[in-house]
């Protein structure tokens, strides 16, 4: 098989020194506050542009997680129409550092709203997203009214996605924890997920303290958690797409885990 690429989340000020300690093709980062609503900022000190060409001399591809904060799909429109601006800033900067992909939560809707609006609300902001960066939408743990938490609500979220201008072009990101918190069998998760989505472009290997469909969202290192081992190498090996852990411990836990995946893909 050929080599899945392996990395992880790491702090934003120097992703390429935080990738090579950790002996990791590719990494994952914020653009400025996770938590807040004041829209993109380079912490590379030599800015976007030097950013995108030290990724390029030192092989590590760059991934942006959207903040948190983002919800597209509220009925709330204090929430809904700042989230398509700071998507839409947080997308433009990704291109500008040549990112893959922004990854971005599939929100949720308030609990006795109709989920359909908020499938609808997605393609709305799809429709009018320029995209520049791919987007990826990823899975969440908890929520009885999220959009992308059980697969019966991804189907209609892509369904959504189908009726929206460069729809086509989004893609998915499947974090592990996420699905088994959430109540999805990991066993044969990726097969159910292509068969909505035709893809996974990512997949977030994390391990998760709770158990099964608790919709509880806390990481472990791998190994470390309720996941089955088997499972979680097998997700990573039917996926075919590159792996960012999400774990604790910084550069010793997070490159273990890397050290993890690699051991038990054959690909050491
Ligand atoms: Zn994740």
């Amino acid at each position: 098989m050929t080599r899945l690429l392996l990395g992880a989340h790491v702090d934003q000020t120097n992703p390429i020194i935080e990738a090579q300690a950790r002996d990791a093709d590719l990494v994952q980062f914020f653009l400025g506050d996770p938590q807040g609503w004041k829209g993109p900022v380079v912490a590379y000190e030599d800015g976007a542009a030097g950013l995108a060409a030290a990724a390029c001399d030192a092989g590590v591809d760059l991934y942006v997680h959207a903040p948190y904060v983002i919800n597209v799909a509220t009925t709330n429109n204090r929430i809904r129409i700042p989230s398509r601006k700071l998507l839409q800033q947080t997308v433009n900067m990704a291109a500008k550092i040549g990112a893959r992909g922004v990854i971005v939560h599939g929100g949720h809707v308030l609990k006795d709203d109709d989920p359909e609006v908020g499938f609808d609300n997605w393609r709305k902001c799809i429709d009018q997203l320029e995209m520049p960066c791919p987007v990826l939408i990823e899975n969440t743990a908890g929520g009885d009214n999220a959009m992308a938490r059980r697969l019966e609500r991804l189907e209609r979220l892509w369904a959504a996605l189908g009726k929206a201008n460069g729809g086509d072009t989004v893609g998915f990101c499947l974090d592990t924890c996420h699905f088994h918190a959430g109540g999805e069998e990991l066993a044969t998760v990726v097969e159910r997920v292509k068969a909505i989505t035709g893809r996974i472009d990512l997949v977030h290997a994390n391990d998760s303290q709770d158990g099964f469909d608790s919709g509880r969202d806390r990481h472990a290192n791998l190994g470390a958690g309720k996941i089955a081992e088997d499972d979680l190498v097998a997700v990573v090996k039917a996926a075919g797409a590159p792996v960012v852990v999400e774990t604790p411990g910084l550069v010793e836990g997070q490159g273990a885990d890397i050290a993890w995946l690699r051991a038990r893909l054959g690909t050491a």
